[in-house]
């Protein structure tokens, strides 16, 4: 039995290979020609995969060679992936918006023996591969250009995927950078495997003549649209609705053909900002997911107000992929703020000072073990040793509690932690108040430097649409409900919280931005 994760998806794809398997639902970002939708059948995706793994033997490339790849989100790039799993070699996707100096940093960290990108990118790409030992840069643009698919056609249609053990790494996905410098986690066959199954059982994920049909709109360099999303789709046999970007009208006009959904909690406010979202344009879906960064409770209520379903929202990570999910049944024990309890299979614990064990409902550290867990940062084995304990759990960095039915509520990054005045202020705690004032959208709490504090609670706000918040107001409405040493010293109003592309609130930009408030 082959643990090679495409030799275990394989298997489940349906038995009638020419029905489709992802159909297009917009013209990709540089492909010049009127919008015409394409249908690629799981055959598509079973030669398709074939063809480059074949030229990935014929390049010779060493056994377990990484292949790094910047490129435009496609359905060819699916087929890379898939290709680079059947020839037993580490796929290392890159958001395609890096620029040089980041890419420099990945290409010398990953030391990739073949790079793919986007033809329009080749020749800085290229220089920087070369210039630090990458053998082969090849071409793929997201409108099937490119000399990887020129020569990959050339090759014959099938392929033995090669044998792998559960053991062996697939995948190095590089963390979002949120917290520090991006860290290559290592994934292996059998992590991605495990936990595209446990997904696959526990949100009840439909198979044969009744598949489900997921809306892809999510990028492809990430865990959220490679693995939950298509790792998804692939082991039920499902149907793929693909977007290339995400418009959120397009979307809702496509929820009437579609039974599910996954997305980042910005995704979800974007379609709440169009009429067009209703419980009509809802009407055949089954299941709304969220995850990546936190859902607001206000965008759930609203959310399910809108349209009458309740977003279910789970919680992972690069190293671990998916550790807990709310309840797929009944949608009524889906609570907002939190990200329900440890999935089939994963444990999670709560650490508190001096290794100390939390008691139910204590605020600490989570650690988590699994099947899923990683297999180590790339060339970082001092890091990666910091973050497991003795007894093997991995320190996930979030900081969040458990309730008496294992429910955990996540309220931060202990990097986000800040210590004004020697007590400890978390963030998600000021932050839920200011989001609850009138004329207040959303906001983030951050430390910053100061002469007498150490740290200073700062707090960045949006207002509601037609609002003008006021700092001072603001600041003393907090003096009235909560301790002093929590109330921000300092309220800025801005237009929008900087965010990169999963949605993730940058706090390391904004810290850097008020560093120098209090001198
Ligand atoms: P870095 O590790 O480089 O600082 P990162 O942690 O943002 O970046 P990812 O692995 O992409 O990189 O993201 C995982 C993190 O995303 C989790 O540790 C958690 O903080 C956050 N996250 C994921 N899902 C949720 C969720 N449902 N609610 C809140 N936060 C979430
Ligand atoms: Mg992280």
């Amino acid at each position: 039995d082959n643990a090679n994760l495409y030799a275990q998806l394989r298997a489940h794809f349906p038995e009638r290979l020419d029905d489709t398997a992802i159909e297009t639902a917009d013209a990709p970002a540089h492909d010049g020609h009127p919008f015409a939708p394409l249908h690629y059948t799981w055959r598509d995706l079973e030669r398709g995969s074939a063809r480059i793994a074949n030229l990935f033997a014929d390049l010779a490339l060493p056994a377990g060679a990484h292949v790094l790849v910047h490129a435009d989100k496609s359905v060819e790039a699916v087929m890379l992936y898939l290709a680079t799993l059947r020839a037993g070699l580490v796929y290392v996707p890159l958001n395609g918006a890096y620029q040089a100096s980041e890419v420099e940093y990945f290409v010398e960290n990953a030391q990739p023996a073949l790079v793919v990108c986007a033809p329009r990118n080749f020749a800085w790409i290229s220089r920087i591969a070369f210039a630090r030992g990458t053998r082969t840069v090849l071409t793929l643009g997201d409108d099937r250009s490119g000399s990887l698919l020129e020569r990959a056609a050339q090759m014959g249609d099938e392929f033995d995927t090669v044998p792998r053990a559960a053991g062996d790494v697939a995948a190095i996905i590089y963390t979002s950078g949120t917290t520090g410098r991006s860290k290559g986690a290592q994934l292996t066959h059998g992590n991605l495997f495990a936990n595209a199954d446990t997904l696959h059982r526990f949100w009840q994920w439909r198979e044969g003549s009744d598949r489900d049909v997921l809306i892809h709109a999510l990028p492809i360099f990430h865990i959220h649209g490679l693995f939950v999303a298509l790792h998804g789709a692939l082991r039920a046999g499902a149907r793929l609705i693909w977007f290339h970007h995400f418009n959120p009208l397009a979307t809702i006009a496509r929820l009437p053909d579609a039974t599910m959904f996954m997305g980042v909690p910005t995704l979800y406010v974007r379609m709440l900002a169009q009429p067009a979202l209703n419980a009509e344009a809802c009407r055949t879906m089954r299941l709304f997911v969220s995850g990546s960064a936190p859902l607001l409770a206000d965008t759930f209520a609203a959310w399910r107000e809108r349209t009458g379903h309740t977003i279910l929202e789970r919680y992972g990570m690069s190293e671990t992929a998916m550790i807990t999910s709310n309840p797929y049944r009944p949608e009524s024990a889906r609570l907002p703020g939190t990200v329900g309890p440890a999935l089939p299979g994963v444990r999670i614990r709560v650490h508190g000072d001096q290794g100390r064990a939390c008691a139910t409902g204590e605020i600490g550290g989570i650690e988590v073990q699994g099947p899923s867990v990683f297999a180590g940062y790339w060339q970082m084995p001092e890091k990666t040793r910091e973050e497991f304990t003795a007894d093997g759990w991995f320190r996930t960095g979030d900081v969040g509690h458990v309730d008496a039915n294992g429910v955990l509520t996540l309220i931060g990054r202990s990097k986000d932690l800040i210590i004004s005045g020697g007590f400890n202020v978390y963030p998600a705690e000021i932050e839920g108040r200011i989001n609850d004032l009138p004329g207040i959208a959303e906001s983030a709490v951050v430390g910053v430097p100061h002469p007498d504090f150490g740290e200073a609670v700062v707090a960045v706000v949006v207002a509601r649409s037609g609002a003008t918040p006021v700092p001072a107001d603001v600041i003393a409405e907090l003096r009235s409900t909560i301790a002093h040493f929590k109330v921000p010293k300092h309220v800025r109003v801005v237009d929008a919280l900087p965010r990169n592309a999963m949605g993730k609130v940058q706090k390391k930009l904004l810290r850097e931005e008020l560093a120098a408030l209090f001198e």
